[in-house]
């Protein structure tokens, strides 16, 4: 059996410095200049999986960046098979100046990695590579099957994902979707996230004139556009905090009491969150915790406003048009093309009067929740729990991904595996990986992979799918 402890004690420098050598290559997905370098980093990848046994492949994305692909299928068609998830690519390195050791030249200091993309996320793929690599030295197998999907364009907002999914979905095809993008709740506190909230986005236009108005000529008979779009957002949430949106709440999956429970445990210091966000009041839903509402309640935030004058000096003007930004994010099973109607028609009808408005809607993501007693959430918390020591609780994440996409393109559903840190800096100047608990997320994955294969998780896992109709 797999000694992963003497593994990490041992291999840990060559670890450290093979993810150091990843780093260096700038792959920004969002940038052209960087082209070369995403298709660099995607064969570094494909080399580091084919030294760890796996068979890997670089995917070209049509009008996109390259995906590695990488498997391992010797563990037989009666044993699960788990798609591992992250991505290649990271986000732009600016501002540079701010960077205390440049963010393309990897440094080790105070037991963290210093570079861009070293938790987010070549870190989190490279442990699981790592763990594989080891077992299958030392075992010659591994206990499941086990595939690789690793995007090129994840910072970039994964344009070409849906496309991919559909042309190689038969490939990618597994009993758990292992996405390995993710953080923990604190360095003391292992944590296991189980959704990732989704995303409505409009822009709100209002125009109450054909032109602006001279304010002296026309102020105090003529409707105003911006007061008029205040007005309007203003009615946005009740007293409560609740959206007044008919029917935003009808597909909402309530906490279950063992989640309020689990979130209730993490240790949450409400100054300390006030003062990280620079504010002098917590606002929200009323009834839930700030991170029930952060985490599993839907949100509405006004992104921007625009209207009338706004340059130097005066201008004595009744303006005609006003425009503002508006999300919602979204929990579990709310479905944004099911909301943006509900949004239109609740504009419409709560538009002041004299008001014309239109509604402009962008592209939505759908909410992922994957339930506590899940079996892939089963296996894991024993996962984590034998790595960290220590017995991981449940959190969730208030963003949002490309999970519930790959979880309706594969028909699987979407276990979370991450030792980012909130102090890693990620997408920010100085981004680290604590060194500490990248090797425990060697080992979280190397114990995950056993987990999965014992026989009452197998089993599950099976009945799951065969109840998602695969
Ligand atoms: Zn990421």
């Amino acid at each position: 059996m797999a000694d992963i402890d003497a593994f990490v004690e041992r291999e840990g420098d060559r670890l450290v410095a093979e993810l150091a050598e990843w780093c260096s290559i700038p792959s920004v997905s969002t940038d052209p200049a960087f082209l070369d370098d995403v298709r660099r980093s995607a064969d570094y990848l494909a080399g580091l999986m084919e030294r760890a046994g796996l068979d890997a492949e670089v995917l070209p994305v049509p009008g996109g960046q390259p995906a590695v692909y990488g498997e391992w299928l010797g563990a037989g068609p009666d044993a699960p098979t788990i798609t591992v998830y992250g991505h290649h690519d990271v986000q732009p390195a600016d501002p540079l100046d701010l960077w205390v050791t440049p963010p393309f030249e990897p440094t080790v200091r105070d037991g963290c990695l210093f570079a861009r993309g070293a938790s987010d996320d070549k870190g989190q793929v490279h442990f699981q590579v790592s763990a594989i690599g080891h077992v299958l030295a030392a075992d010659g197998r591994l206990p499941v099957n086990v595939k690789f999907f690793v995007e090129g364009e994840e910072e970039a907002g994964s344009p070409n994902i849906d496309a991919f999914l559909a042309e190689h979905a038969e490939r990618l095809a597994c009993d758990v979707i292992f996405v390995s993008d993710i953080g923990m709740y604190a360095e003391d506190v292992p944590s296991i996230t189980t959704a990732m909230r989704g995303l409505a986005y409009f822009q709100v236009n209002l125009r109450t004139s054909s032109t602006d108005l001279h304010s002296g000529e026309w102020g105090g008979t003529v409707p105003n556009a911006a007061a008029a779009l205040v007005e309007l957002l203003g009615r946005l949430k009740d007293d409560k905090g609740r959206i007044t949106v008919p029917g935003w709440y009808d597909d909402v999956v309530e906490l279950t009491a063992e989640e309020r429970r689990q979130f209730a445990a993490l240790p949450f210091d409400q100054d300390a969150y006030m003062r990280t966000a620079g504010v002098a009041a917590l606002t929200g839903e009323a009834g839930y915790s700030p991170l029930e509402r952060v985490w599993a309640r839907p949100s509405c935030d006004v992104n921007g406003v625009w209207s009338g004058y706004t340059g130097a000096g005066s201008k004595t003007i009744v303006p005609s048009e006003a425009h503002a930004k508006v999300s919602f994010r979204l929990v579990a099973d709310q479905d944004p093309d099911k909301l943006a109607p509900l949004f239109e028609r609740w504009v419409a009808d709560n538009a002041p009067e004299g008001s014309q408005v239109d509604v402009e809607v962008h592209s939505g993501v759908r909410p992922a929740l994957t339930p506590l007693d899940h079996p892939g959430n089963q296996a894991l918390r024993a996962a984590i729990g034998r790595a960290f020591g220590k017995e991981p609780l449940f959190t969730r994440e208030g963003g949002s991904g490309p999970e519930r996409e790959m979880t309706d393109a594969l028909g699987a559903d979407c276990v979370y595996i991450g030792v980012m840190l909130p102090e890693d800096r990620i997408h920010a100047p100085n981004e680290r990986l604590l060194l500490s608990h990248y090797f425990k997320g060697v080992r979280a994955a190397a114990y995950a992979y056993e987990e999965f294969a014992r026989p009452e998780i197998a089993s599950a896992l099976a009945t799951r799918r065969r109840l998602l109709g695969r």
